[in-house]
């Protein structure tokens, strides 16, 4: 189970001169590693947690599983996005880019400024969201905002107030509870199906 550091798809120094070799050697082994191994560690004492039937410290290592398993998400996407050779876009990505954003040049301008005005650490990123049918530019401070990048929902519950409080006011647990008694697995098993295939 547990995940590895994956292998740079170029070496370390072919990048030069615009992202130069001791950049890139820390970060690919130091810091990309150090989410590797937060992840696996996050998922171990989720796993004894589970096992002891002791959850007294979910809120912590659900923010460590969010935050590490982000970043190693993102960091493997992000080595995949960067080629010696550089590039262009192709002819299905530039026409939509050009359909979403005008141009090419408006594209890049748009990332580049959402890039530098992200609020201390994260990321820029172009995403599909295909519940809008569209490209956006998204900026994402650290790497999760408690959310796994790509995951699909198979299964979710709302547990603001205004979901639960009429009937249960302060008891959430008691809501979470009889929720149970309600989901639609099968809803929650056609998800699955369609986000695996
Ligand atoms: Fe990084």
């Amino acid at each position: 189970m547990p995940y590895t550091l994956p292998e740079l798809p170029f070496a370390y120094d072919a990048l030069e001169p615009h992202y130069d070799e001791q950049t890139l050697r820390i970060h690919h082994g130091k810091h990309h590693q150090a989410y590797v191994d937060g992840l696996n560690k996050a998922e171990a004492q989720l796993a004894e947690a589970r096992e002891k039937g002791d959850f007294g410290l979910i809120k912590h290592w659900s923010r460590e599983l969010a935050f590490n398993g982000s970043g190693h998400i993102l960091h493997s996407l992000f080595w995949e996005n960067l080629s010696p050779a550089g590039g262009n876009p192709g002819a299905e990505l530039l026409q939509q880019l050009k359909k979403d954003f005008g141009s090419q040049d408006a594209f890049q301008k748009q990332f580049s400024s959402a890039a530098a005005a992200v609020e201390g650490s994260g990321w820029a990123a172009l995403c599909w969201v295909p519940s809008l049918n569209k490209l956006e530019i998204l900026q994402v401070e650290k790497h999760q905002d408690l959310t796994l990048w790509g995951a699909a929902p198979i299964l979710i519950l709302d547990v603001w107030e205004h979901a639960y409080y009429l009937k249960y006011q302060n008891r959430r647990a008691d809501f979470i509870s009889a929720w149970w008694n309600i989901v639609n697995w099968e809803v929650a098993n056609q998800r699955f199906l369609k986000a695996i295939r």
